[in-house]
Protein backbone atom coordinates (compact mmCIF):
# COMPACT_ATOMS: atom_id res chain seq x y z
CA UNK A 1 0.00 0.00 0.00
CA UNK A 2 1.59 3.39 -0.60
CA UNK A 3 1.50 6.32 1.68
CA UNK A 4 -1.16 7.85 -0.31
CA UNK A 5 -3.59 4.58 -0.47
CA UNK A 6 -2.83 4.32 3.58
CA UNK A 7 -4.11 7.83 3.86
CA UNK A 8 -7.72 7.54 1.82
CA UNK A 9 -8.34 4.28 3.74
CA UNK A 10 -7.49 6.06 6.95
CA UNK A 11 -9.30 9.52 6.39
CA UNK A 12 -12.65 6.31 4.85
CA UNK A 13 -12.08 4.97 8.25
CA UNK A 14 -12.59 8.20 10.06
CA UNK A 15 -15.23 9.28 7.76
CA UNK A 16 -13.77 12.51 7.17
CA UNK A 17 -13.76 12.10 3.47
CA UNK A 18 -16.69 13.46 1.96
CA UNK A 19 -18.79 13.07 -1.15
CA UNK A 20 -17.83 15.36 -3.73
CA UNK A 21 -21.28 15.97 -5.16
CA UNK A 22 -23.23 16.39 -1.59
CA UNK A 23 -20.19 16.56 1.09
CA UNK A 24 -22.19 13.49 2.65
CA UNK A 25 -19.82 11.11 4.42
CA UNK A 26 -18.39 8.27 2.50
CA UNK A 27 -17.23 5.20 2.82
CA UNK A 28 -15.94 2.23 1.05
CA UNK A 29 -17.24 0.48 -1.93
CA UNK A 30 -14.52 -1.71 -3.12
CA UNK A 31 -12.01 -1.00 -6.32
CA UNK A 32 -12.24 0.38 -9.10
CA UNK A 33 -10.34 -0.76 -12.23
CA UNK A 34 -6.32 -0.84 -12.65
CA UNK A 35 -5.53 1.97 -14.78
CA UNK A 36 -2.19 3.34 -16.28
CA UNK A 37 -1.57 7.20 -15.77
CA UNK A 38 0.73 8.71 -18.19
CA UNK A 39 2.83 11.58 -16.22
CA UNK A 40 6.03 13.07 -17.97
CA UNK A 41 8.73 10.77 -18.59
CA UNK A 42 6.64 7.40 -17.26
CA UNK A 43 3.74 5.34 -16.78
CA UNK A 44 1.93 4.63 -13.44
CA UNK A 45 -0.59 2.22 -12.50
CA UNK A 46 -3.56 3.15 -10.64
CA UNK A 47 -6.18 0.92 -7.99
CA UNK A 48 -8.52 3.64 -7.26
CA UNK A 49 -10.49 3.07 -4.35
CA UNK A 50 -14.61 2.99 -4.92
CA UNK A 51 -16.47 4.51 -2.66
CA UNK A 52 -20.41 4.91 -1.73
CA UNK A 53 -22.31 8.10 -0.48
CA UNK A 54 -25.69 7.02 1.24
CA UNK A 55 -26.91 10.74 0.82
CA UNK A 56 -26.62 10.54 -2.89
CA UNK A 57 -26.48 6.71 -3.31
CA UNK A 58 -24.03 7.53 -5.38
CA UNK A 59 -20.64 5.70 -6.23
CA UNK A 60 -17.22 7.50 -6.67
CA UNK A 61 -13.92 6.52 -7.67
CA UNK A 62 -11.56 8.53 -5.23
CA UNK A 63 -7.93 9.57 -7.31
CA UNK A 64 -4.68 10.75 -6.32
CA UNK A 65 -3.98 14.34 -7.25
CA UNK A 66 -1.66 13.49 -9.91
CA UNK A 67 -4.13 11.76 -11.64
CA UNK A 68 -7.28 13.61 -13.48
CA UNK A 69 -10.49 12.34 -13.89
CA UNK A 70 -11.58 10.89 -16.66
CA UNK A 71 -8.04 11.50 -18.50
CA UNK A 72 -5.05 9.20 -18.80
CA UNK A 73 -2.46 11.68 -18.77
CA UNK A 74 -1.31 13.12 -15.27
CA UNK A 75 -2.09 16.58 -13.85
CA UNK A 76 1.73 17.73 -14.50
CA UNK A 77 1.52 17.00 -17.89
CA UNK A 78 -2.32 18.40 -18.23
CA UNK A 79 -1.19 21.24 -16.35
CA UNK A 80 1.95 21.77 -18.52
CA UNK A 81 -0.67 22.08 -22.06
CA UNK A 82 -3.04 24.78 -20.19
CA UNK A 83 -0.11 26.85 -18.98
CA UNK A 84 1.92 26.43 -22.53
CA UNK A 85 -1.63 27.36 -23.80
CA UNK A 86 -2.16 30.31 -21.44
CA UNK A 87 1.07 31.80 -22.66
CA UNK A 88 -0.09 32.05 -26.37
CA UNK A 89 1.02 28.12 -27.80
CA UNK A 90 -1.49 26.10 -30.24
CA UNK A 91 -2.68 22.85 -29.46
CA UNK A 92 0.08 21.36 -32.11
CA UNK A 93 3.15 22.75 -30.97
CA UNK A 94 2.08 21.58 -27.28
CA UNK A 95 1.17 18.65 -28.55
CA UNK A 96 4.56 18.26 -30.16
CA UNK A 97 6.43 19.60 -26.96
CA UNK A 98 4.53 17.03 -24.74
CA UNK A 99 4.49 13.81 -27.37
CA UNK A 100 0.49 13.41 -27.02
CA UNK A 101 -1.42 13.37 -30.34
CA UNK A 102 -2.81 16.79 -31.24
CA UNK A 103 -6.44 15.86 -30.79
CA UNK A 104 -5.80 14.88 -27.34
CA UNK A 105 -4.05 18.16 -26.36
CA UNK A 106 -7.17 19.93 -28.09
CA UNK A 107 -9.49 17.61 -25.86
CA UNK A 108 -7.70 19.17 -23.00
CA UNK A 109 -7.33 22.59 -23.72
CA UNK A 110 -11.65 22.74 -25.03
CA UNK A 111 -12.79 21.30 -21.89
CA UNK A 112 -10.69 23.49 -19.84
CA UNK A 113 -11.75 26.39 -21.93
CA UNK A 114 -15.59 25.79 -20.89
CA UNK A 115 -15.08 25.28 -17.02
CA UNK A 116 -12.50 28.34 -17.09
CA UNK A 117 -14.82 30.54 -15.19
CA UNK A 118 -16.10 28.38 -12.39
CA UNK A 119 -12.65 27.29 -11.91
CA UNK A 120 -11.38 30.78 -11.28
CA UNK A 121 -13.94 31.71 -9.22
CA UNK A 122 -13.05 28.37 -6.74
CA UNK A 123 -9.27 29.50 -6.95
CA UNK A 124 -9.89 33.14 -6.48
CA UNK A 125 -11.85 32.52 -3.30
CA UNK A 126 -9.37 29.56 -1.85
CA UNK A 127 -6.22 32.59 -2.17
CA UNK A 128 -8.67 35.24 -0.75
CA UNK A 129 -9.36 32.69 2.16
CA UNK A 130 -5.72 31.44 2.63
CA UNK A 131 -4.16 35.39 2.41
CA UNK A 132 -6.95 37.68 3.17
CA UNK A 133 -4.76 40.56 3.50
CA UNK A 134 -3.10 40.07 0.62
CA UNK A 135 -3.36 42.17 -2.65
CA UNK A 136 -4.93 39.76 -5.44
CA UNK A 137 -4.20 42.12 -8.63
CA UNK A 138 -6.95 41.09 -11.69
CA UNK A 139 -5.40 39.88 -14.42
CA UNK A 140 -6.01 40.73 -17.80
CA UNK A 141 -7.05 38.28 -20.65
CA UNK A 142 -8.98 35.48 -21.94
CA UNK A 143 -11.19 33.69 -19.24
CA UNK A 144 -8.64 30.71 -20.23
CA UNK A 145 -5.95 32.61 -18.98
CA UNK A 146 -7.49 33.98 -16.13
CA UNK A 147 -8.05 30.60 -14.96
CA UNK A 148 -4.62 29.65 -15.10
CA UNK A 149 -3.62 32.46 -13.29
CA UNK A 150 -5.76 32.44 -10.47
CA UNK A 151 -4.86 28.25 -10.49
CA UNK A 152 -1.07 29.38 -9.86
CA UNK A 153 -2.33 32.26 -7.11
CA UNK A 154 -4.28 29.44 -5.44
CA UNK A 155 -1.37 26.65 -5.38
CA UNK A 156 1.06 29.42 -4.07
CA UNK A 157 -1.20 30.53 -1.12
CA UNK A 158 -1.43 26.61 -0.35
CA UNK A 159 2.24 26.35 -0.45
CA UNK A 160 2.82 29.39 1.26
CA UNK A 161 -0.04 29.36 3.96
CA UNK A 162 -0.58 25.51 4.54
CA UNK A 163 2.64 24.49 3.95
CA UNK A 164 1.54 21.94 1.25
CA UNK A 165 4.21 20.29 -0.76
CA UNK A 166 2.62 19.14 -3.50
CA UNK A 167 2.91 20.20 -7.03
CA UNK A 168 0.98 23.41 -8.21
CA UNK A 169 -0.71 21.05 -10.43
CA UNK A 170 -1.93 18.48 -7.94
CA UNK A 171 -3.62 21.45 -5.92
CA UNK A 172 -5.41 22.93 -9.07
CA UNK A 173 -6.85 19.31 -8.74
CA UNK A 174 -7.07 19.11 -5.68
CA UNK A 175 -8.94 22.34 -5.53
CA UNK A 176 -10.95 22.54 -8.52
CA UNK A 177 -11.11 19.16 -9.98
CA UNK A 178 -9.12 20.69 -13.13
CA UNK A 179 -11.13 19.38 -15.98
CA UNK A 180 -13.56 17.57 -14.66
CA UNK A 181 -15.81 17.36 -11.10
CA UNK A 182 -17.17 20.18 -8.87
CA UNK A 183 -15.09 22.70 -8.03
CA UNK A 184 -14.85 22.85 -4.17
CA UNK A 185 -14.64 25.90 -2.65
CA UNK A 186 -13.05 26.54 0.66
CA UNK A 187 -15.28 26.38 3.82
CA UNK A 188 -17.57 29.05 4.85
CA UNK A 189 -17.73 30.62 1.11
ZN1 LIG B 1 -23.21 12.35 -2.11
Amino acid sequence: MTVESAVVEADLAAGRLCCPGCDGPLSRWGFARERTVRLLHETRSLRPRRVYCRRCEQTHVLLPAWAVARRRDGAEVIGRALLARANGQGHRTIATTLQRPPGTVRGWLRTFARRAEPVAATARLWTRALEPSADHPFTAGSPFVQAVDALGCAARACRLRLEITASPWELAVALTGLLHGRPRDPPGF
